[in-house]
């Protein structure tokens, strides 16, 4: 059994990011610039914000973080988005999920200029991931293909199975693991909570990726020998014998499903880590297109 250790991957691509950021400095040219607005004080929202300005910090872009307050309106925050829309300093921005109630989350998502758009959340970047065209793919599935592709994963003529069709994880993975190339080539089944016996399907799956949010819920016993188990899941399971007072918990129950598989993801350390790395490569990528159109 192999780990597919995405700590150790996100280390290698800051660190090739890094180096190509010394190289734009070096022709004096413009390091790649993330904005990231958080609107409330959601303790997970607040620490991923602060994980993505550290990991810009780490690799040498510049980054800004925007706090908006939880009572935020709807239309001040589109009026922050056509400002950084606008912004010429601004390569690419995010508005981290979720947002307070009084804000309707597609007219936001709609609302960032797809150039800009380094989650790959807009519809129109959906619609070219969807047809295999040049674009941005959202963080966590644009990681998953990067670990599959660095340790070598064979996907062609696999039975993928996805666990899980948010509009951020399951349903472009499941997209993503059937089209042409690599990786890719595998044949889908999407399930979701109305999926009747997922454990008939998921036993006969070569590749699974989980991605519903329910601690240990892929156990053992529905998953066959050598599967290649992709553990999205992340849950703060109250834990007193921790510091902060919880665990974060994964959606496969790790030590007894490991025995069986060929691969697998640790929670933390597996595609977590890569969502990040994969965030500052897509903002890498917009400054580049962006130069290029100038
Ligand atoms: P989500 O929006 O929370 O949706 C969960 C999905 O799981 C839904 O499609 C739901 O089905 C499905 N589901 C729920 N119970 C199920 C069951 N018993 N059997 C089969 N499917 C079931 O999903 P998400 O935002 O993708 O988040 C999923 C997990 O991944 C969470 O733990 C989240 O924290 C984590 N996550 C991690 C990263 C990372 O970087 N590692 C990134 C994003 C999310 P319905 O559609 O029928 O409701």
């Amino acid at each position: 059994m192999t780990i597919l250790d995405g700590k150790k991957v996100s280390n290698d691509i800051k660190d090739e990011i890094t180096e190509q950021v010394k190289k734009m400095k070096a022709k004096g040219e413009k390091v790649p610039h993330l904005a990231a607005i958080l609107v409330g004080n959601d303790g997970a929202s607040l620490t991923y914000v602060g994980s993505k300005v550290k990991a810009c910090e780490r690799v040498g872009f510049e980054s800004t973080l925007v706090k908006m307050s939880n009572t935020t309106s709807e239309v001040e925050l589109l009026d922050k988005i056509h400002e950084l829309n606008e912004d010429p300093n601004i390569d690419g921005f995010i508005v981290q999920l979720p947002l307070p109630e009084q804000i309707n989350e597609q007219k936001v998502l709609l609302a960032v200029n797809p150039d800009k758009d380094v989650d790959g959340f807009h519809p129109a970047n959906f619609g070219k991931m969807a047809l295999d065209m040049t674009t941005f793919i959202p963080a966590t599935p644009f990681g998953i293909l990067e670990l599959l592709d660095r340790y070598g994963v064979e996907t062609k003529g696999k039975h993928t199975v996805v666990i899980g069709r948010s509009h951020i994880v399951g349903r472009p993975m499941s997209i993503l693991m059937g089209r042409k190339g690599f990786p890719g080539n595998s044949t889908v089944t999407l399930t979701h909570s109305h999926t009747k016996n997922i454990t008939q399907i998921t036993s006969q799956a070569d590749i699974i990726i989980s991605a519903l949010g329910v601690p240990n819920f892929l156990k053992a016993e529905m998953v066959k020998d050598d599967a290649v188990i992709i553990d999205v899941g992340i849950t703060r399971v109250p834990d007193d014998s921790t510091e902060k007072g919880y665990k974060i918990t994964g959606d496969v129950d790790f030590v007894n499903v490991s025995k069986k598989a060929s691969y697998i993801t640790p929670v933390p350390g597996g595609v977590g880590p890569m969502t990040i790395a994969m965030l500052l490569k897509n903002t890498l990528l917009a400054c580049e297109r962006h130069r290029k159109n100038v």
